[in-house]
């Protein structure tokens, strides 16, 4: 089942250390030194979460599109 989760990355936070992108292959990308959401509809909800936590700046936002309610930070 696929969750309905949106992800964003605030790139005035993202500092471009690549963690998100080594964590979970093919969410981000990167773009001019910081990341992108590339694509993140085949990816779990928990694996998209585990990766936010790994990222010092906590720069990306998860948020659970039924509710509004933002799982991240
Ligand atoms: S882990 Fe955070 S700081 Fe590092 S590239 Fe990803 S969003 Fe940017």
């Amino acid at each position: 089942m696929k969750e309905d989760i949106k992800v964003t990355v605030d790139r005035s936070k993202c500092v471009g250390t690549m963690t998100c992108m080594y964590a979970s292959k093919g969410i981000f990308y990167l773009r001019e030194g910081k990341a992108e959401v590339k694509n993140s509809e085949s990816h779990s909800a928990e694996s998209i979460m585990e990766t936010a936590e790994l990222c010092p700046v906590s720069a990306i936002t998860v948020i659970d599109e039924n509710t509004g309610k933002q799982l991240f930070p």
